[in-house]
């Protein structure tokens, strides 16, 4: 086991101000790996100033400066492969190759994109007698998840110092271990001191601080929407701006001229991976009524063949959650056809790929986010009976739609109320605008829209 003991402040390693500290778990195999500083208001004060200090130096940075040592970022980012992937395995339970492609390689295209964004961003525009400039926010307070834990860091660091903004962050308290290892990073890239500032803690001590302090411009949050709506009343009160990016539960809508076998083993994937801990997951597929039986049958195939490939979920508050809404799921009459409830494992925080057949939309299982492996299959009657069904909860963050016909399918997630949604299985594009609508969250990540989220716009007329 290893004791960190030290927020990143200032450019240097220095002693937190308290003794307090936070342990880190694996979750395969419940064993302590390690201690970190769990931070206070003390820490989170004397880092804000840090970041305050840097400010004037890092937004007057010409943006091709800025975008240089963005790109170093992304360099020293990815000569750490191998430790990052390790470490996010050790923290958060993925299995190493999904660690080594997701976990490790997305941030490093995150920090590429905007190492090119920043350069090529027009910070100043002309219109009419005016010119329009967009300059910096200021200081960012960025509290990330533990899900996706170094691209969700990434995602709110990178935009906001390719716009010359300075960075507080407060990772989540599960996954601090891969936090350092960024903090360690943006050291090698050579940033200036106080541009970037690491402070670990508990989310309703260290988190709490660092959105109400009133040094802080603009508040980022990814995470739960019960703490995001806390956070946004927070800054309500101040007049203060917010990026928030919170749950989801998405619809994957297989129309009756689509590939269904395709579909539906594409569908019981997405939302195994990362063991159903991805916001934007297709936790809900939607079949027509005639194709219903097929789809439930090709989907318990396709979960049983996931066995014992799937890692275990991040700590054993999040194993119970979702072991009570696969018991809520069993009571309110939807017939399991993969996985459940099963004994907990002598070591580890595992639940089973799990699949219902039977979910009306009513049902708390189709409603609310489980944050887990699994899966509920609806029926419909026809089209408009599943654009209902598909816009039927609060959330709107993500999506699918497969069809024979790719316009077909385009018409349809046309009028869905969400932010983003595949056509046929298309790919994730870490340059296309991530967000949601309705209560999965405000503003946008990634790309150059993520970029001006961390922008203000003056105008000078001549
Ligand atoms: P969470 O809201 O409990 O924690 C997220 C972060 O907020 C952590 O760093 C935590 O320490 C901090 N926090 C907790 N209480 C706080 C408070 N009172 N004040 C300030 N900060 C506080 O969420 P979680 O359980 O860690 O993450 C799972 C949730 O995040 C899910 O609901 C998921 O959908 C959501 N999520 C959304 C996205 C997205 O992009 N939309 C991405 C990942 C996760």
């Amino acid at each position: 086991m290893k004791a960190h003991d030290g927020m990143y402040i200032g450019g240097t390693w220095r002693p937190a101000a308290g003794t307090d500290t936070i342990e880190v778990v694996n979750p395969a195999d419940e064993q302590v790996i390690a201690r970190v500083p769990a931070g206070t208001a003390e820490d989170v004060d004397a880092a804000v100033r840090a970041a305050r200090a840097a400010l004037p130096g890092w937004a007057a940075a010409p943006p091709a400066e800025r975008g240089a040592l963005i790109g170093a970022l992304r360099d020293a980012l990815a000569a750490r492969r191998e430790e990052i992937a390790r470490t996010v395995t050790a923290e958060l339970g993925s299995p190493l190759p999904f660690s080594q492609k997701v976990h490790a390689d997305l941030p490093v295209a995150v920090a590429g994109s905007y190492a090119e964004l920043a350069a090529k961003h027009a910070f100043e525009e002309r219109v009419g007698n005016s010119t329009v400039h967009h300059e910096p926010i200021g200081v960012v307070g960025a509290i990330t998840p533990w899900n996706y834990p170094l691209h969700q860091i990434v995602a709110k660091v990178a935009p906001a110092l390719a716009a010359g903004c300075t960075v507080v962050l407060k990772p989540a308290e599960d996954t601090p271990l891969v936090a350092r290892l960024f903090a360690e990073a943006v050291h090698e890239a050579g940033l200036p001191a106080g541009v970037f500032n690491l402070v670990t803690g508990l989310g309703p001590v260290a988190g709490q601080a660092l959105a109400e302090h009133e040094g802080i411009d603009l508040v980022s949050f990814t995470g739960s929407t019960a703490v995001g709506r806390r956070i946004a009343a927070t800054a309500g009160a101040a007049i203060k701006k917010v990026a928030l990016e919170l749950g989801g539960k998405s619809a994957n809508v297989i129309l009756p001229s689509a590939d269904l076998a395709k579909a539906v083993s594409v569908g019981v994937a997405n939302v195994m991976s990362n063991s159903g801990q991805t916001c934007s997951a297709w936790t809900r597929m939607l079949v027509h009524t005639a194709q219903y039986d097929e789809a439930v049958e090709l989907a318990a195939t396709a979960a049983a063949k996931y066995g014992d490939r799937i890692g275990p979920l991040v700590n054993a508050k999040q194993r119970e959650r979702v072991r009570g809404y696969i018991e809520t799921g069993v009571s309110e009459g939807a017939r399991l056809i993969a996985g459940g409830v099963e004994p907990p494992r002598e070591q580890g925080y595992f639940v089973s790929p799990t699949v219902f057949a039977d979910v009306t939309p009513e049902m708390t299982i189709a409603q609310e986010e489980i944050f887990g492996p699994v899966l509920s299959i609806l029926r419909y009657e026809d089209e408009d009976d599943a654009l209902r069904i598909a816009n039927g909860t609060v959330y709107g963050l993500a999506g699918a739609v497969w069809a024979g016909e790719e316009s077909e399918a385009v018409a349809f997630a046309r009028r869905m109320d969400t932010g983003q949604v595949d056509i046929n299985g298309g790919r994730f594009n870490p340059l296309a605008p991530f967000g949601g609508y309705k209560q999965s969250g405000v503003g946008r990540e990634l790309g150059a829209h993520g970029l001006t989220e961390y922008l203000q716009t003056k105008s000078l007329q001549f």
